[in-house]
């Protein structure tokens, strides 16, 4: 079933089209990385080069695609967007590189998801801005190099870990995505807010980015459901009671935790003692794909400290206990 506190795109988030940020200035927090990115920017831009490929990495919905096309906007170039398995041949993938023009962003999201083949042929082109298609079959077959205009490939993946050496390797500019702080979700709040023409005060904002798991589109998300609540339960204006109120029946809690979090933190909490339990042991205990939980559920409650990865498995940490309301048990 749906969360709303999920942090990959949902039907619903379609209209997040109209927040994306579009150049630098407007891109609210990571600093360091757009600070980098301004001075590569101008610089290929003085030198009339193309931008160096660019990988970006970091857990869904945190800004890659914004920021793909913040770079191209800021280039000055067109995109071209696709994503990892929506590239199945090599073919697809040399279809697509000799189509650009020179200095162009190409964007390739899910970027690990790449077949193995298709990878193969990604190599040269970000090298050596060339393809290498094979005319012909059998003994008649040669191949035949095509040199592509110099271009600017930007990949985005939720964990650099998950990319093949080789292909990581041919990043000239590596940056990572780590989860905003509340002030700059609140931020976030206040840009969308106004986009949207929606009422809200200061403390309201900061309830939304408070309980947004360090997410802009979950904060988004968040505060046009709460709108929704505002206009018809309410007055139409979203302030510090209303937001309580409303997120409250949403179930999500002060820390931005579901149903789901509570299952997972209270299983190891009464069924393991707090822990340590092993990943395979807690996803039979919660019914949750172990891979899921290890992508999706994890790294939010390990970022807050809510969880703690040991060599002996998972463990609630002392945070935890108190969030629940219950005592820690000392050790012996
Ligand atoms: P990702 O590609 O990492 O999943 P997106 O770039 O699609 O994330 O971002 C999700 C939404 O969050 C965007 O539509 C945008 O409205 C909002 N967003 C992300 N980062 C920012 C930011 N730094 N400032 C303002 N809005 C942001």
């Amino acid at each position: 079933h749906e969360r709303i506190v999920d942090a990959v795109q949902l039907e619903e988030d379609r209209k997040e089209e109209s927040l994306r940020p579009r150049y630098l200035h407007e891109y609210i927090g990571q600093q360091g990385i757009k600070d980098n990115l301004r001075i590569y920017i101008d610089a290929a831009k003085l030198r009339q080069e193309s931008l160096d490929h660019v990988l970006l990495y970091g857990p869904p919905g945190l800004g890659k695609t914004s920021l793909a096309h913040i770079i191209a906007n800021e280039l000055n170039v067109n995109i071209r967007v696709t994503s990892g398995p929506a590239i199945e041949r090599a073919g697809d993938l040399a279809a697509i590189v000799t189509n650009l023009s020179e200095g162009d962003v190409f964007f390739i999201d899910e970027i690990h998801r790449l077949p193995k083949s298709v990878e193969e042929v990604l190599y040269p082109a970000m090298e050596d801005f060339a393809v290498d298609i094979m005319i012909g079959k059998g003994p008649s077959a040669r191949a035949l190099r095509l040199e592509l205009p110099p271009f600017t490939l930007i990949g985005a993946t939720t964990r650099a870990g998950l990319l093949s050496a080789p292909l990581r390797d041919r990043f000239g500019v590596v940056a990572h995505l780590n989860y905003f702080p509340v002030a700059d979700l609140q931020r976030i709040v206040v840009r969308a807010a106004a986009i949207f023409d929606i009422l809200l005060d200061e403390a309201g904002a900061a309830e939304i980015a408070r309980r947004s798991r360090g997410t802009p589109r979950i904060a988004n998300r968040l505060l046009r459901r709460v709108r929704d609540f505002a206009q018809v339960v309410g007055d139409g204006q979203i302030d510090y009671e209303l937001a309580i109120e409303a997120l409250a029946r949403m179930n999500v809690d002060a820390y931005g935790l579901d149903e789901l979090d509570h299952r997972l933190l209270l299983g190891i909490i009464e069924k393991f003692g707090g822990g340590p339990v092993g990943l395979d042991t807690l996803s039979a205990t919660v019914g949750e794909d172990a891979g899921t939980i290890e992508d999706v559920y994890e790294p939010y409650l390990l970022q807050m400290g809510l969880l703690k990865r040991t060599p002996r498995g998972r463990e609630a940490t002392e945070r935890a206990y108190a969030h629940f309301g219950k005592l820690y048990p000392t050790q012996q």
